[in-house]
């Protein structure tokens, strides 16, 4: 597995997508998806160029970010236990998968105590498939709204992991609809609510998402190859 060679075709692929969408390359932001891949791998892909890689696991990231360091942006796309919160706040310069009150609470005491100010996303269950996470499209504006009051965190936009698919074309209608859920609520100009980012796109449909606006795309298997 050729990290370095992979990297590179990903990040041509990026670039292609959002020249043949009309966009800037340098708009869209690549998270180097780590979970369950080793630190040695993570450094390979350090050194090829990755800038920011994403974790799922509160316990294993900890462990990584203790022995590769900080001088990269580490977030967070998982979904932490409660008693994990804090560590979240320690250990992550964004989290993108705040999907309910309770846990952005949690999340904005946490950095309260640390004096610090957690760049967040809000992630949206947009396919409403019962096993997926993220909050309901028709309650993300009242979810906003109680951020717009926590201080310590800031929102700086969406987030979305549609179905999968086997082909990435089937997987555009959800990024349309993040998008435009986006426009929608940034138009209701919430208090303190930034909506710049749209974190959406995978291994398997990250062309798609840029074409569909994503600033963030959120990339393991096609970087490091599958998981074990
Ligand atoms: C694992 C994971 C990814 C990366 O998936 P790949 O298909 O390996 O690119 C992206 N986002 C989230 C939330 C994940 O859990």
């Amino acid at each position: 597995m050729d990290i370095s060679k992979n990297l590179s075709a990903v990040t041509e692929r990026i670039r292609q997508a959002a020249l043949r969408s009309g966009r800037n390359p340098g708009e869209i932001r690549l998270v180097a998806v780590s979970k369950t891949v080793s630190p040695e791998k993570i450094r390979e892909a350090i050194k090829a160029g990755v800038t920011i890689l994403g974790e799922n696991y509160i316990q294993e990231a900890r462990k990584k970010i203790e022995e590769i360091g900080g001088a990269i942006e580490w977030h967070f796309i998982g979904h932490p236990q409660s008693n994990k919160v804090k560590y979240a706040v320690d250990l992550f310069t964004m989290i993108h998968s705040v999907d309910s009150v309770s846990l952005a609470a949690e999340l904005n005491r946490a950095a309260e105590k640390r004096n610090k100010i957690i760049p967040v996303l809000v992630q949206v269950n947009i396919s409403g498939e019962e096993t997926k996470s993220g909050i309901n499209p028709e309650e993300t504006a009242r979810l906003l709204t109680e951020l717009s009051s926590m201080d310590s965190l800031s929102v700086r936009g969406l987030m979305t992991m549609p179905p999968w698919f086997e082909n990435a074309e089937d997987a555009r209608p959800y990024f349309i609809a993040l998008r435009k859920l986006r426009d929608e609520l940034s138009e209701r100009h919430i208090k303190n609510i930034s909506l710049t980012e749209l974190s959406m796109g995978m291994s398997g449909d990250f062309e798609v998402a840029i074409e569909e606006g994503a600033t963030l795309v959120r990339v393991g298997t096609a970087i490091f190859g599958p998981r074990g």
